[in-house]
């Protein structure tokens, strides 16, 4: 249990008081040695597990040869190796990339250079999306009023349209993607004529948002539309990629190209770097100078990359969201079908939410509140989210086994 200290600002507030001492694989130990299983792996962010050999190593030994090489003065061989290597995974096409550190600077990048690109100054954003909290990224965001409520003005020229939210809609998915493309048709028909817009940013499945899958044929309908106006789609893979879902790319459930991706989180095991690919038309139009950051490309990061990389090849990690990720989804249908309290269970992979409902039809964060905690007591971390916080979310590391799911699929059961 952690000791609140007083010189700890409130922003650091904690919703479990777990004490992490250290961390092997799928689980987080406290300082008394408590076990409990991670089905939150620091939002999204350690896929290969708290301290995978294969990382640790490679990290101690870059940081014993060559800590920070700013990219601007010096170029270094981890930063050539990963973008090589990352070419090998990224959609065809987008052959170039750009680092910072964190997925809020990886969307501004992906904003200054749509921009940059295209001379245009709108971007379109869907309702309940999430990319993060510098302020450009903060006006793109729209999954709560916590995020941007008391620091405005914020940027304008963002156009939010409604996503296909099926359940909260209370619509088949085909109706939610015809509602949703057909309101976007008409923001860009009113409020955003496409001669203004820059951009359309979206998360294959939102994720601060409510774990709410995108539609196939809703992502297909706004590459449809990108093409037909020549607006940029920029696809946020932050917490998507890197077989989360249960394929390499969110996007590629739907069979679609963006023309700019946002990397981040799953990229470097819990080592800061985050990055933007895009075709090199695209990305010629951006000037030296006019991107950048002092840690971008760190070169610790960067190795840390490469070994994620490797052992997410290696032990076929891809495979094993999708397979632990379906026997995940079963699990917890289960539990839903006993407890009314849940009102739909959802999710590609490794990443799914669990929505409470009120008898009325109404959010329930009371009770989604309540079960997140209890759940903790009994040594299962997880997450929640949505826009009402009624969305309990479990994100646990891709190398999670069937053993582990079974066991956290019990203490959910007993939490709920
Ligand atoms: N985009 C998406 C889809 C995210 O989920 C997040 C963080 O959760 C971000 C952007 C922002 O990333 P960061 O918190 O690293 O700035």
């Amino acid at each position: 249990m952690a000791e609140p200290s007083a010189a700890l600002s409130p922003l650091l507030k904690q919703a479990t008081p777990v004490l992490a001492a250290r961390g092997e694989g799928v689980y987080i130990y406290d300082e008394d040695d408590r076990r409990y299983l991670d089905f939150t792996a620091g939002i999204g962010v350690t896929s290969t597990g708290h301290c995978h050999p294969r990382v640790v190593e490679a990290a101690q030994r870059q940081v014993a040869t060559l800590v920070h090489g700013q990219y601007t003065t010096v170029m270094h061989r981890p930063l050539l190796q990963l973008t090589e290597r990352l070419g090998g995974v990224l959609p065809d096409g987008l052959d170039r990339l750009f680092y910072v550190n964190s997925g809020s600077e990886a969307v501004e990048a992906a904003l200054r250079l749509a921009r940059q690109a295209t001379g245009r100054q709108n971007a379109i954003v869907f309702q309940g999306g999430f990319h993060g909290r510098t302020m450009a990224a903060a006006s793109l965001t729209t999954s709560g009023t916590k995020i941007r409520a008391g620091i405005g003005p914020l940027m304008p020229g963002v156009v939010v349209s409604p996503f296909p939210y099926a359940y909260r809609l209370g619509m088949s998915e085909e109706e939610a993607t015809e509602y949703a493309l057909r309101e976007l048709d008409y923001q860009l028909a009113t409020v955003s004529a496409p001669k203004d817009t820059a951009a359309v940013f979206v998360e294959p499945v939102l994720g601060e948002g409510g774990y709410v899958p995108a539609p196939a044929a809703f992502l297909r309908g706004l590459r449809e539309r990108a093409d037909q106006h020549g607006i940029l789609l920029v696809v946020d893979e932050v917490q998507t990629g890197f077989g989360r879902t249960g394929a390499f790319w969110g996007h590629e459930h739907a069979g679609i190209r963006p023309d700019i991706t946002i990397i981040a989180k799953g990229l470097a095991s819990g080592f800061p770097l985050s990055g933007i690919a895009a075709p090199h038309e695209l990305m010629e139009k951006a000037w030296p100078g006019s991107q950048g950051g002092t840690y971008g490309g760190n070169a610790v990061s960067c190795a840390a990359a490469l070994a994620t990389l490797d052992v997410i090849e290696d032990e076929g990690l891809v495979a094993n969201a999708a397979d632990m990720g379906a026997r995940l989804t079963r699990g917890l249908a289960g539990v839903a079908a006993d407890h009314d309290v849940i009102g739909d269970v959802r999710g590609p992979g490794l990443m799914v939410g669990n929505e409470f409902t009120a008898p009325d039809g109404s959010p329930d964060t009371a009770t989604a509140t309540r079960a997140h905690k209890a759940a903790a007591e009994k040594g299962l971390l997880l997450l929640t989210c949505g826009p009402h916080g009624n969305v309990v979310r479990m994100i646990p590391p891709l190398i999670v086994t069937a053993d582990q799911i079974d066991q956290a699929v019990d203490l959910w059961s007993q939490a709920v």
